[in-house]
């Protein structure tokens, strides 16, 4: 099985602590070159049983009048041809602004999407439920799963949850 993984969250979240995690070292493959990519592989991941590329959907948190037509164009393509999209959100924050923004794209994608919570070494369980809730209730997700990209708890039910998708 492989596949392509786009992580979508705003600034701060844990997507590159998450990705260098999975890649095991600081950078598997990069482009230095803004915008000439459309889609910027952030890391290969090969397990046993799978291959998974994480893409990056570049500005995807910013509010549109900050992106161009082209730019706007590419979010949506890269959203429409990845097999997964990983919404990264924060453990600790309710739904906020950001948030709301890059969900109007995910509510309308035809491609699952995996609610990921990130930071769950920074919450008691009842504040977990609390924030998770602030999410679902405004949009349905294919699945949300609990992570701490720092300590790696959890990773391994992602990783597989991930791979049921490929
Ligand atoms: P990005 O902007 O989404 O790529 O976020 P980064 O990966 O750069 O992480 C932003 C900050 O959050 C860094 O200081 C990370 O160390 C921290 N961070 C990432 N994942 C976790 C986590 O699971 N738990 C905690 N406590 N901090 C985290
Ligand atoms: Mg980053």
């Amino acid at each position: 099985k492989s596949g392509f993984i786009s992580i979508i969250g705003r600034p701060n979240v844990g997507k590159s602590t998450f990705i260098n995690r999975m890649v095991g070292q600081k950078i598997a493959i990069m482009s230095d070159k803004p915008q000439t990519t459309r889609n910027k592989v952030q890391g290969i991941v090969t397990t046993d049983t799978s291959q998974m590329i994480f893409i990056d959907t570049p500005g995807v948190h910013k509010p549109k009048h900050r992106l161009g037509d082209f730019m706007l164009k590419v979010t949506r393509s890269t959203l429409s041809e990845v097999d997964v999209i990983m919404f990264m959100v924060n453990a600790d924050e309710k739904i906020g602004t950001g948030d709301r923004f890059i969900m109007e794209w995910l509510v309308k994608s035809e491609t699952p999407v995996f609610l990921v919570i990130n930071k769950i070494d920074l919450v008691h369980p009842d504040q977990l439920f609390e924030i998770i809730t602030s999410y679902t209730n405004e949009m349905k997700f294919a699945e949300v799963v609990p992570i701490s990209a720092l300590n790696g708890n959890n990773i391994e039910r992602l990783v597989e949850t991930l791979e049921s998708y490929l």
